[in-house]
């Protein structure tokens, strides 16, 4: 996520003060390539990262970030690779996931995504938790391999794994498995830099279901299997499951807040991420502990 949009979160879904929202010089990003084995790199910048497979038939890409990052990661992929990029996965239907499958397309790409991220990005979108519009995307950049609970893609020697979890950080994520590397993409479901998630509960996403989706990548999982988040380095199991504790814990509590009839804003000042937030907030993020205590009881509660 960028920050510009997460600047955007707190104007719209929480009322905060309209800070001066941070304009991204995209032609100033530069992308730091890291190899996380067996073929599977990070493409990593400020605010967003995506995910290559590299074999001898191809180039397999996660996430294609927003238009003007296209060539980019193209250059990025042509320091690792001078094979085509066959195949492109978007996670999930934020627009800062998807914004280049245009220009991968008409490079003879095949794109795969979930069902509904292809309705979402057919139909455009509002999405209020940035308060952004979308517009529909042109049917060139449309996914053309979909599918709605679980898909295995053969690449190479590589066997990719995607499920579908049910609204988690949105209604269409998918949790990408490279198995003989062992690598996860976890769409948007662990928070960026080791922080709290961010649910989208404007594009169906919800704590329960996020939760269940670090259970999933939980149950994939061994010691050294490495967990990539939308934005910064790759997260460890354990890091995974302390962020899985943590929501179970949150959960929990807010909950009992809810059965104690307590309205929104006396949940926030009953403080009850108070113990968490020194591991789970980072200075400057906009995912202090009052913002993951209003979305879990927005989310808990329900509408
Ligand atoms: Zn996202």
């Amino acid at each position: 996520m960028t920050r510009a949009l997460a600047a955007a979160i707190l104007v719209a879904v929480f009322g905060a003060p309209a800070a001066a929202q941070p304009q991204i010089d995209w032609s100033k990003l530069e992308i730091e390539t890291t190899h996380l084995g067996s073929g599977v790199y990070l493409l990593n910048w400020q605010g967003g990262d995506s995910l290559i497979l590299v074999e001898d038939e191809g180039v397999v890409l996660v996430d294609t970030s927003v238009a003007a990052m296209g060539e980019k990661i193209k250059a990025a992929i042509a320091k690792v690779s001078d094979k085509p990029i066959k195949l492109v996965i978007n996670t999930h239907a934020h627009a800062d996931h998807f914004g280049s499958n245009e220009l991968l397309a008409k490079g003879g790409a095949t794109i795969v995504a979930h069902e509904t991220l292809r309705e979402r990005m057919a139909k455009g979108q509002y999405l209020a938790a940035f308060n952004q519009t979308i517009p529909p995307s042109p049917p060139v950049a449309l996914p053309t391999v979909t599918y709605t609970d679980a898909m295995v893609i053969h690449f190479g020697g590589e066997t990719i794994q995607l499920f579908h979890p049910v609204g988690a950080h949105t209604d269409n994520d998918t949790l990408v498995h490279f198995k003989r590397a062992n690598v996860i993409h976890a769409s948007g479901t662990i928070g960026g830099d080791g922080g709290y998630p961010f649910f989208d509960m404007s594009s169906g996403g919800s704590l329960v279901g996020t939760i269940a989706a670090e259970e999933k990548m939980l149950s994939l999982s061994d010691a050294n299997t490495k967990i990539v988040a939308d934005e910064g380095a790759p997260a460890s199991t354990a890091d995974l499951k302390a962020s899985r504790d943590a929501l179970v814990t949150i959960r929990a509590r807010v909950q009992k807040l809810i059965d104690e009839g307590k309205s929104v804003d006396e949940a926030v000042a009953a403080k009850p991420t108070q113990d968490l937030d020194a591991r789970w907030v980072h200075q400057g993020s906009f995912l202090t502990g009052d913002v993951a205590t209003r979305m879990a009881y927005q989310s808990l509660k329900g509408p």
